[in-house]
């Protein structure tokens, strides 16, 4: 039978990086547009890094032009690799890497994520957690967060992975949305960025204070999806 593919997010769900992303953004935009603190009002908690980058730039009435993404993504992964090496930017979420572990061994695991793919890659390896995971979908994968599931979906085709349910374990409500844009189970955690009572209004699946304390029942749904 197929195996259940979960998918982590990383910001606020497997890490905390203490705005290190938001303010290597920041110096990225302010070094190559001369923005000030660019994404100042943004939404960025749960959207991914395209999108951010289309609505700093509306922010200061411009339309972002897809060939500026490269530049913008090369200086903003050079600052945020200075920032994480200072280890006490980074902070592993309770559980973890336990829990990922005991999800591989039921299901397969992949990360859904809005990072760009080579931030997603700094942030988990800053976080001793990149061996657990083989392979991702990231910003580059869908412009919209909603997009993610079904390139996740494709991605575990191309890998020749068989696989059944999916299940997006997240911190906002826009993983949420993605989960269901996806015709995925949602799985929250209030370890994040948005608040208890917007995740709860936002009707997951299940809604863990952490993957810690939730571990038994988040591994039971697992189970019980590959069943
Ligand atoms: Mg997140």
């Amino acid at each position: 039978m197929a195996k259940p593919l979960v998918c982590f997010d990383i910001d606020g769900t497997l890490v905390r990086t203490r705005g290190a992303g938001r303010e290597a953004l920041d110096e990225a935009f302010q070094a190559l547009h001369g923005w000030p603190s660019a994404t100042e009002g943004v939404h960025v908690a749960g959207a991914t890094d395209d999108v951010i980058c289309r609505d700093v730039a509306a922010r200061f009435g411009h339309a972002w032009r897809a060939e500026h993404t490269a530049a913008l993504r090369d200086w903003y992964l050079l600052a945020l690799a200075a920032r994480l090496a200072d280890p006490a930017r980074t902070e592993v979420l309770p559980g973890l890497p336990r829990v990922i572990a005991a999800a591989a061994e039921v299901a397969e695991v992949c990360l859904l994520t809005g990072n760009w793919a080579r931030g997603a890659r700094l942030k988990l390896d800053a976080a001793d957690l990149s061996r657990h995971f083989n392979w991702g979908v990231y910003s580059e994968d869908a412009f919209d967060r909603d997009g993610l599931v079904p390139a996740a979906r494709h991605r575990a085709g191309e890998r020749g992975l068989e696989v059944g349910a999916v299940v997006v374990v997240g911190d906002t409500v826009s993983d949420v949305r993605c989960a269901r844009a996806g015709g995925a189970v949602a799985v929250v955690v209030e370890t994040g960025f948005s608040t208890v009572e917007s995740l709860r209004e936002s009707r997951p699946d299940l809604q863990l204070s952490n993957l810690d304390a939730g571990s038994a029942a988040f591994l039971e749904l697992v189970a019980t999806l590959g069943r």
